[in-house]
């Protein structure tokens, strides 16, 4: 257990000061009380069983029925919508994301520049997905007449764009009424594009369908007045969806193996096709996958099915998905609350459809996997864990990840690295030559570090704004060094605190960065007081609103006597000369320095020639700080967060200094160790 940079000043104010008189002498640790889990879930099998009590608001509801043509790579569907308008604003358009528009032509905002078509290219695949496409073929209101509809650009003034279509409602719907629609509608399913598609009979079927927006009630998020938050399909970033219930009947070629959020609620052959009805509750979208080829291995965990659907080739790595997936199920049941949902599918794809990349749906993940991947590498273990960590945040917390993707990967990488160092002690993420293992955690940091423009953009930048590789680096990486770096500072009991309270507040919700920030700061100020909050709440703001770097570093370390008192002092007739017997007195000096724009308090661990240890604390204001010591023995070392709470500072070869190059050796290992590691970094940042 770590405990908290800040939260251990509870008799102990930072000091900006020059000199460090009294010194901290006790860990004032807080009491670590045993968790009750609550095996709620524990001995009651939830196969298969709708939710007694729904878990969120169930605004936007999607009963469809459909029919895959494997042979066009088509699909028909019908499907009704029922909305409730959660506000009390009178409504009177509804838009629907029509995500496969994007790929459409190449003038739409995800196509842009595209032209990657070879001239030679078959007929066949000239038909089958080359461009993608969904068609609504009709909406109608409850008493069966027909609604105009009409593509809109909600973002920008592309009219080639047609991944948003707005219903046009005859009958505005009224505050808290309810709105059902039945749309008729047609897609071709594009050819293993941006994680959706089909290659050969492999269909990864995700942001297929006409999906309706969010309505945001004023005062939610950062909506000033009510409306609809309805973007384009931009590049850059991944989705946003409302909680409800989905029933999707999928009609599919009897030998697919099929896959899909929620649970099977029915499954019917007749001729040489199958029907599987799919029941979803409490979730903010819909997946699904078909697959002749799929074996389906079911496993159990505290009453949730898991599914796994791999290729008989990737068999072998059963174990590893498995058991990776359950210790990220038992990990969030102590550590915020039981996965609420019956069910876990996940789908290793075939080789050729790793276009659906290792990627997050409600209760349904991918991870792609090798068979011959050494145990050492841990990508499988990574890959399930990171993505089924996204059920607690994109899908439970449900942020936009269109505005503030870093609310979800950012959160999700931080888990990630927690759960694998924990689970996996010995675990190496990437790495394992030369007996040097990288542990996730370093990893994460690696990735931000070593990123082509660290300043790129600003977590608060709108996620679909910003277009860099850098910025994926800052909204996976640095977000997640950001919460490494706040539990630094607050420690791991208050962490956990935090993350519980902003879960029991949100989940099921849509919250934003201030949501999150006043979380934090409330149990800061309740359990530290409002002085020791105060430099958390700074941080915070400063890693989510600057683009600004953090560097501390040990400038210098000199151990003096102090000299003589020379020259006049009472008057200007008696000079003082130097003494045959002077002794002065023994004196030292630490001198550390802020080389970045970035504050964050600091420890400084002072160690001394006769053994002994200093830990001094700075509130890390100043440009230049300095320490002084009288009547010890020499500083031999001094090194600015001893401890590696700080995993924000982009430097730690500058961290330390030793004067002594006997007791340095650890040190001196530890720094050439960082050096090869950050380069290491470097390396394999070009390579994920
Ligand atoms: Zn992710």
């Amino acid at each position: 257990m770590k405990v908290g940079l800040i939260s251990q000043l509870s008799d102990q104010k930072l000091v900006g000061h020059l000199v460090t008189k009294t010194y901290f002498s006790g860990m004032n640790q807080r009491a670590v009380f045993p968790y009750i889990l609550i095996l709620l879930l524990g001995c009651i099998s939830l196969y298969g069983q709708r939710f007694e009590e729904p878990l969120s608001a169930r605004t936007d509801n999607y009963d469809i029925q459909l029919f895959l043509d494997t042979d066009k790579k088509q699909v028909k569907a019908n499907q009704t919508v029922t909305f409730r308008n959660p506000s009390a604003d009178t409504i009177r358009t509804m838009p629907f994301h029509m995500y496969y528009n994007a790929f459409k032509n190449n003038r739409s905002n995800f196509n842009t520049g595209y032209s990657g078509i070879p001239r030679d290219i078959p007929q066949e695949e000239k038909e089958n997905g080359i461009w993608g496409w969904v068609e609504v073929l009709s909406v109608k209101n409850e008493q069966g007449e027909p609604l105009e509809s009409r593509y809109i650009q909600p973002d920008d003034d592309n009219v080639n764009d047609h991944t948003v279509l707005e219903v046009v409602l005859e009958k505005p719907i009224p505050p808290f009424g309810t709105k059902t629609l039945e749309m008729e509608w047609h897609s071709q399913v594009p050819k293993a594009k941006a994680r959706t598609g089909y290659n050969k009979d492999y269909f990864f079927m995700v942001q297929w369908y006409p999906k309706l927006g969010v309505y945001e009630p004023a005062g939610s998020r950062f909506a000033e007045v009510g409306a609809w938050n309805c973007h384009q399909y931009h590049p850059s970033t991944e989705y946003f969806g409302e909680f409800g219930v989905y029933q999707v009947e999928v009609d599919v070629p009897k030998e697919y193996v099929t896959g899909g959020s929620g649970f099977v609620l029915n499954e019917t052959t007749e001729g040489d096709r199958k029907k599987v009805t799919y029941l979803a509750e409490d979730v903010i979208d819909f997946a699904w996958t078909a697959h002749p080829g799929f074996l389906e291995i079911k496993d159990e965990w505290k009453g949730v099915e898991i599914k796994l659907l791999v290729r008989p080739e990737h068999e072998c790595n059963k174990e590893r998905f498995l058991l990776s997936a359950k210790h990220t199920l038992d990990f969030f049941e102590e550590y915020i609350e039981p996965y609420p949902y019956p069910t876990l599918t996940i789908v290793s794809p075939p080789f050729y459809g790793l276009f659906s990349g290792a990627m997050e749906y409600p209760t349904l993940i991918t991870s792609p996997t090798l068979c011959d991947l050494p145990l050492g590498i841990k990508t499988t273990e990574t890959l399930t864990i990171h993505e089924l960590t996204h059920q607690y945040f994109m899908q439970m917390i449900a942020t936009n990840e269109q505005e503030e993707p870093w609310m979800d990967e950012g959160f999700t990488s931080f888990f990630e690295a927690k759960i694998l160092d924990q689970y996996y002690p010995e675990g190496v993420v990437y790495f394992d030559y030369f007996d040097v293992q990288i542990d996730a955690t370093e990893f994460r940091r690696g990735r931000f570090m070593a990123t082509e423009n660290p300043k790129a953009s600003a977590l608060s930048d709108w996620g679909y704004q910003t277009i860099s590789r850098s910025t994926r680096d800052i909204v996976y990486g640095k977000a997640a060094v950001g919460l490494m770096t706040l539990e630094g500072l607050v420690g791991d009991a208050m962490m956990k605190d935090i993350i519980r309270a902003y879960f029991k507040r949100w989940k099921f919700k849509h919250p934003c960065r201030h949501d999150f920030l006043d979380v934090v700061q409330e149990v800061t100020t309740s359990q530290l007081g409002d002085s020791l909050a105060a430099p958390i709440n700074t941080f915070l703001q400063d890693f989510m609103y600057s683009t600004e770097v953090c560097d501390y570093s040990v400038h210098s370390i000199d151990n003096f006597e102090e000299p003589e008192a020379l020259g006049f002092f009472e008057n200007t007739s008696d000079v003082r000369l130097p003494s045959a017997n002077y002794q002065g007195i023994k004196k030292s000096k630490v001198v550390v320095w802020r080389n970045g724009e970035f504050i964050v308090p600091q420890e400084i661990r002072v160690t001394f020639e006769d053994g002994e240890e200093i830990i001094e604390y700075w509130d890390g204001k100043a440009r230049i700080y300095e320490i002084f010591y009288e009547g010890k023995s020499n500083v031999v070392c001094a090194e600015m967060d001893p401890f590696q709470k700080i995993p924000f500072d982009n430097n730690h070869i500058n961290n330390s200094q030793n004067l002594k190059q006997e007791k340095s050796g650890i040190t001196r290992y530890f720094v050439s160790f960082l050096t090869w590691l950050e380069n290491a970094m470097i390396t394999a940042s070009t390579l994920v």
